[in-house]
């Protein structure tokens, strides 16, 4: 029998971290962020990782992100929050979208903050919110094998474009439940070639298990795949609320164990390190 979401059980004080926590300016997300912080001292993580969405730089959707002018402030009261809180460490991150075709663009806003990583994601494939319950209907009648070549062939552009340190929810496009028939290894065997050949991390999600697909992104074959090339793994939640911090970790730890993982990647100032994970 598997403990309560989000309790870490006889995991608790074991110092894992959440690099994926959003705050309300994203305009989909509840709590304060000393709420989230409260609640990881709660569960025992060592350190937590806030990685709002960076702001979209293609449309203008306060529900989504939030807004350029935010940037600043937001980068204010996390790194305030940092200095204050004592008993867990609070790192600065941000979760971008990468957008083809604005990436100086996002590299210059960037620039101009110190983050101690950054997060690479796609939620937009050819302007599609292809993640977002609104458009659901997107997937009907599509093909769907076009559809992940095409969702791993813009994620590989972006572990290229030298603009993150992480990919989060790599495997994002699963999340509905709508997969092709056909074999995918060799799309992700492909991206994943990219992604070790630009020394960037991806994320092991706990998200992915409260949506409708029900698995941890990553999936445990393309996770094999990860550990066959070395490629290191952080470890978040994507929590929308502070009671989804470090939720259902311990499913993730034992998927990490599983396939061979024995630590994971923290980051300072964009320099990574590593953690052991608990036995
Ligand atoms: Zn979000
Ligand atoms: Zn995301």
């Amino acid at each position: 029998m598997s403990p309560p979401s989000g309790i870490l059980g006889n995991m608790g004080k074991s110092g894992l971290v959440d690099y994926h926590l959003h705050t309300p300016r994203c305009g989909h997300a509840v709590g304060d962020l000393e709420e989230y912080v409260a609640r990881a001292l709660q569960i025992g993580l060592s350190e937590v990782g806030f990685s709002d969405h960076f702001p979209l730089l293609h449309l203008r959707d306060p529900s989504l992100s939030m807004a350029l002018e935010e940037l600043p402030e937001y980068v204010g009261e996390v790194s305030r929050l940092a200095e204050s809180v004592s008993g867990v460490r609070v790192r600065l991150g941000i979760e971008v979208d990468y957008l083809p075709g604005y990436e100086e663009r996002t590299a210059e806003i960037l620039a101009a903050h110190t983050f101690d990583y950054v997060m690479g994601a796609v939620h937009f494939l050819d302007g599609w919110g292809f993640d977002d319950p609104r458009y659901v209907d997107g997937y009907r009648g599509r093909d769907l094998y076009e559809l992940w070549a095409r969702y791993f062939q813009v994620l590989g552009d972006a572990a290229g474009s030298g603009l993150f340190d992480v990919l989060a929810h790599p495997d994002l496009i699963k999340k509905f439940g709508f997969r092709p028939r056909e074999d995918v290894t060799h799309l992700y065997a492909s991206f994943l070639d990219r992604v070790a050949a630009a020394g960037l991390a991806v994320e092991v999600s706990t998200a992915g298990l409260s949506k409708p697909v029900g698995e941890i992104y990553p999936g445990e074959d393309f996770l094999r795949l990860c550990r066959e090339r070395d490629i290191p793994v952080t470890l978040g939640s994507d929590a929308h609320s502070p009671r989804e911090v470090g939720r259902d970790y311990r499913a993730a730890v034992a998927l990490l164990r599983r396939v061979g993982y024995r630590e994971i990647a923290l980051f300072e100032r964009r320099r990574r390190t590593s953690l052991s994970l608990p036995d």
